[in-house]
């Protein structure tokens, strides 16, 4: 079966689905009214979107009976009375979210069945089977790792940032899922994993348990291979891993084009032990940190301290190599229940990253603050996501300056930190020649950069196909804005995907970029284009 592929490898193993499991209804909690309407307003969100992708497939097959079956059901699930149910049951009843829904579900669904309508009592069903989408979105409790009995390629309809964050990198060998896109998050984690991953792979319902084989390199899935298949793959999965055994002969080698030019060749990183494998791939520095993963698949924002201890340990770790942390670049489709994010239409170009943390001062001096302490211990820079203008960085200028301000009153050390942009909006890349007269150095961030040029969502599987990395517009961008960096006196760093691109990897540097930042698992390959290239 064909899918597109997203992050390298090859894998054999037992194919498996990935379920959310569901709590224990015993073991739910109540947090409070405000925190479950959340939750059960981005399940709602999180469920449109499943029958909004569930009613597209079933018009491209011209299932029309689908079509309005799965219309319908949105209807439904915006219903008033519904949602009024549910939300009454949390408010006046203290509810947690999952009961809230059963409870509003058994009453609408014995209101529907005691009609004398006979379409009115099938739609006892329908109610039924879209509180079942929502409680599966509610569902937090993931399946744990160790119920895999065996390595395992999983299958899944999607897969969010923080699930794919979770799994287990012993039991899992490669995932594959119907929906997704190159550059969405879960398969940036992907490739920073190392995992194979195929993503827009319809496989069928009935594989589960089969052996397969996914090549992550072409993007198929083999189900049930042959005797002969599987030798032909497990020959070829010998000998890429010898290749990257003698690629890893580079990892002492400089990050010099052919003819002596140094390129910066620094990591993107989601954790700790990311920068740990970094630095084993023989990093020159992290120059890039997403620092918002960290916020995921948890309760409430971690404290300043846990920050500050992860911090430091990076730092440590880096023993003198710059750590570029990235402040939280929440919003989209990173986001938990706890942050109480209200629904957006839009939410690619809605409240994110430098925007929701001007509006959430608190949580944003707690991270600058985390900060600003572990730069004591090492060298430390902050760069800013989705910024649009000058302003912005003005505020986030003023915080910073009340942040220092408050640790010095408060007699903590802290050090000093060289500050930085993301160039990832068509707007910041058209006054690249202002911003570069307010900070230390840019950072592109080609993913976020190609999704507002070309107006193209990056999530969206259906419209992979003009998603153009190369584009002449980018490309226009590119040399603009790295133009523009230099003669403002900023180094030019480029941290999207299109960094990890050995095939564009020449054009860069031709352009005059400074330093490239990319997963762990690409530093030799790009070191090896940056070596093969001559300027
Ligand atoms: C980018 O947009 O290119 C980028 C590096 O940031 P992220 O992928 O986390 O949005
Ligand atoms: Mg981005």
């Amino acid at each position: 079966m064909q899918g597109k592929a997203v992050s390298e490898g090859i894998a054999i193993g037992i194919l498996t689905i990935y379920r959310k499991r569901r709590q224990h209804m015993q073991d739910l909690e109540y947090r409070g009214s405000v925190a479950e309407i959340s939750r059960f307003a981005l399940a709602r969100s999180n469920t449109r979107r499943d029958l909004e992708n569930l009613r597209l497939k079933a018009s491209m097959e011209e299932n029309e009976t689908n079509v309005a079956l799965l219309g319908s059901y949105m209807v439904m699930l915006d219903d008033p009375a519904f949602i009024g149910t549910v939300e009454r049951r949390i408010t006046n009843k203290h509810m947690p979210a999952e009961l809230a829904v059963i409870s509003a579900r058994d009453k609408i669904y014995s209101l529907f069945k005691g009609m004398d309508d006979e379409y009115m009592k099938a739609r006892a069903e329908d109610i039924q089977d879209i509180s079942d989408r929502v409680l599966d979105n509610l569902a937090e409790n993931k399946r744990l790792p160790d119920e895999y009995e065996s390595d395992v390629i999983l299958l899944a309809e999607d897969l969010t940032p923080s699930d794919t964050m979770q799994l287990d990198r012993d039991r899992i060998l490669g995932f594959v899922t119907r929906r997704g896109s190159g550059l969405s998050h879960t398969a940036i984690i992907a490739r920073s994993m190392n995992i194979p991953a195929a993503v827009a792979l319809d496989y069928p319902k009935d594989c589960e348990g089969k052996l397969a084989i996914l090549d992550g390199y072409s993007g198929e899935l083999i189900i049930d291979p042959s005797e002969e298949v599987l030798k032909h793959y497990r020959d070829r999965k010998a000998e890429i891993e010898k290749r990257a055994e003698a690629l890893n002969e580079l990892r002492m080698q400089p990050s010099v084009t052919a003819n002596g030019k140094h390129i910066g060749l620094l990591a993107n990183v989601g954790s700790v032990e990311d920068v740990k494998k970094a630095i084993e791939f023989g990093c020159e520095g992290i120059g890039l940190f997403r620092t918002e993963l960290f916020y995921l698949d948890r309760d409430d924002y971690p404290t300043e301290e846990e920050q500050y201890d992860t911090y430091v340990e990076c730092v440590r770790a880096l023993e003198g190599r710059e750590l570029v942390i990235r402040t939280i670049d929440i919003g989209a489709d990173k986001q938990e229940a706890y942050m109480q994010m209200k629904h957006e239409d839009n939410p690619a170009m809605g409240m994110r990253a430098v925007r929701y943390c001007l509006g959430h001062k608190d949580v944003f001096r707690t991270q600058l603050r985390a900060i600003y302490r572990a730069a004591v211990h090492g060298r430390v820079s902050i760069l800013l996501p989705m910024i649009i203008s000058i302003e912005e960085i003005w505020q986030v200028r003023s915080i910073m300056n009340e942040v220092r301000a408050d640790l010095e009153r408060e007699g903590r050390e802290f050090g000093d930190c060289r500050f930085g942009v993301m160039i990832e909006t068509p707007a910041a890349a058209m006054i690249s020649d202002l911003l570069a007269n307010e900070v230390d150095f840019f950072s592109i961030g080609t993913n976020d950069l190609t999704q507002y040029t070309l107006a193209v969502d990056r999530q969206n599987t259906e419209l992979d196909f003009i998603c153009d990395y190369h584009h002449q517009a980018i490309l226009r961008f590119l040399q603009m804005i790295i133009n523009n960096g230099h003669n403002g006196g900023c180094s030019v760093c480029v941290c999207g995907e299109l960094a990890a691109d050995t095939s564009f990897t020449g054009e860069l540097l031709k352009m005059g970029v400074d330093e490239l930042s990319v997963a762990p698992g690409s530093l030799l390959r790009v070191k090896q284009a940056i070596r093969g290239t001559s300027l």
